[in-house]
């Protein structure tokens, strides 16, 4: 008789990249928990998720949700907004010019975990178990986790993806750097005249970028970041006096603003784990990695997380092994080392040369922008390297795994 509270794999935090393993993980055959409570209150965030994270939808059973609730992106586009004498050049980056058919797309992160959840509940081998993880007690052979219903699951192997203040880091063990940015962003969607044409616009400001990202509809995501205090007073100012203000900032870019959906405040931070995997418990997620809301990376980290652990899985499967075990996690933290630290360097220079008022860095970054739209091939490897790191291709990333549609 099989034990009902032993599982082989237990997801804590069932946020978009903890359904996103789970989902990955149970797909192998693998008995699944996935253990948290669906968001509390409405995310007004949404993800732009390209390429390889659009595959792994797709082979996950959620194409769905793309062409639901998703709007395709098919450029980004770069607007130097630093109020200097001497304007960079508009760089736009194109899919069409990378040989692609879009960037990828635009999903709020409220539909794409309903849309999980949904999935989940079909997949006969993986249970929601919808309250809080209160302790996790990793052993030699298995972890234990301790429910705030008062109930005891074990696993072979945990996933940490409960978020920035995760309490599976703790208990494995594994420290991580923080970092704070003087710098909030707001975050909402909001309904304009004129169309977006699929292109998301990034305008560089001296206090830090100011993002429109094609939502459907007629309407465009917002990541407005400020200083924090300005950030708290917009987000309070009430609609008309927003819309002005949005108006303004935009420049004419989508005409006039219509209807201005709920707003939310987000502290920029920055977090990096140690390692992404010890005593029986992999991170996935912001519990192994926080990144500003620049270029749209986080969530396509996320993803690249789930993706890559269910290979090492799968590997340690094949070759008869434990799936916990001690290499099967140095191999997923070697598989993710490369990807999470150049995403996180990456996304802090540029914010970075932003924020910094030194002429030399000012010049430093128009001439990345010069170089970027004036010559092709560095615009195109920009273009294939932003969207997922060339030497990473995990097989849920890679296109026909399977094809069941939710
Ligand atoms: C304004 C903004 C815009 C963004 N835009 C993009 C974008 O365009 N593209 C992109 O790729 N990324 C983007 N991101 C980043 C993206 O939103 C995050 O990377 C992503 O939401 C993190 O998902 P997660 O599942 O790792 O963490 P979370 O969503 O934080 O999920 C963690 C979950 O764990 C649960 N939990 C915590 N502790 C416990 C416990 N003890 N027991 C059980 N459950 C627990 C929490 O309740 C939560 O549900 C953006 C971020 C911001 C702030």
């Amino acid at each position: 008789m099989t034990d009902a509270s032993a599982y082989d794999v237990a997801v804590v935090g069932a946020g978009p990249a903890g359904l996103a393993a789970a989902l990955s993980l149970a797909q192998q055959g693998l008995r699944v928990a996935a253990i948290g409570a669906p968001p509390p209150r409405r995310d007004t965030r949404t993800a732009a998720l390209f390429g390889g994270s659009v595959t792994l939808l797709e082979n996950l059973g959620l194409a769905a949700v793309c062409r639901t609730a998703g709007e395709p992106v098919y450029g980004i586009r770069i607007v130097d907004d630093m109020g200097a004498l001497l304007r960079a050049p508009e760089v736009t980056f194109t899919a069409s010019e990378a040989g692609l058919d879009r960037l990828g797309f635009n999903i709020p992160n409220a539909a794409l975990v309903d849309a999980m959840r949904m999935q989940a509940m079909a997949v006969p081998t993986l249970s929601l178990i919808d309250v809080a993880v209160t302790q996790v007690v990793p052993a030699a052979d298995g972890v234990a986790l301790h429910l705030a219903s008062g109930s005891v699951l074990s696993a072979r192997l945990v996933v940490g993806a409960d978020g920035r203040q995760s309490i599976c880091r703790q208990a494995a063990g594994i420290s991580a750097r923080t970092w704070g940015y003087e710098q909030s962003a707001v975050a909402c969607t909001f309904s304009h005249q004129r169309p977006h044409g699929g292109i998301s616009t990034e305008f560089h400001r001296p206090a830090g970028p100011f993002t429109v990202v094609p939502s459907p509809d007629n309407a465009s995501s917002l990541v407005w970041v400020e200083r924090p205090s300005t950030a708290e007073a917009l987000a309070a100012l009430p609609e008309p006096d927003f819309r002005a203000a949005l108006e303004e900032r935009l420049q004419g870019l989508l005409g006039s603003v219509g209807d201005i959906g709920p707003r939310a405040v987000f502290p920029l931070s920055g977090l990096s784990a140690e390692v992404a995997g010890r005593n029986r418990i992999a991170l996935v997620g912001e519990a192994v990695h926080v990144i500003p809301p620049i270029g749209a990376q986080g969530l396509n980290l996320g993803l690249r997380d789930a993706a890559c652990l269910a290979d090492c899985v799968a590997d340690a499967r094949a070759a008869g092994g434990d799936i916990g075990a001690p290499d099967v996690l140095d191999a997923y933290g070697r598989m993710r080392r490369t990807d999470i630290a150049s995403r996180i360097w990456g996304v802090d220079i540029l914010n970075r040369t932003l924020l910094s008022e030194a002429p030399p860095v000012q010049a430093l970054r128009g001439l990345g922008l010069h170089l970027l739209k004036s010559i092709g091939p560095v615009r195109r490897l920009a273009i294939r390297e932003g969207l997922a790191p060339s030497f990473l291709a995990p097989r849920l990333m890679q296109p026909g795994v399977q094809k069941a549609d939710a």
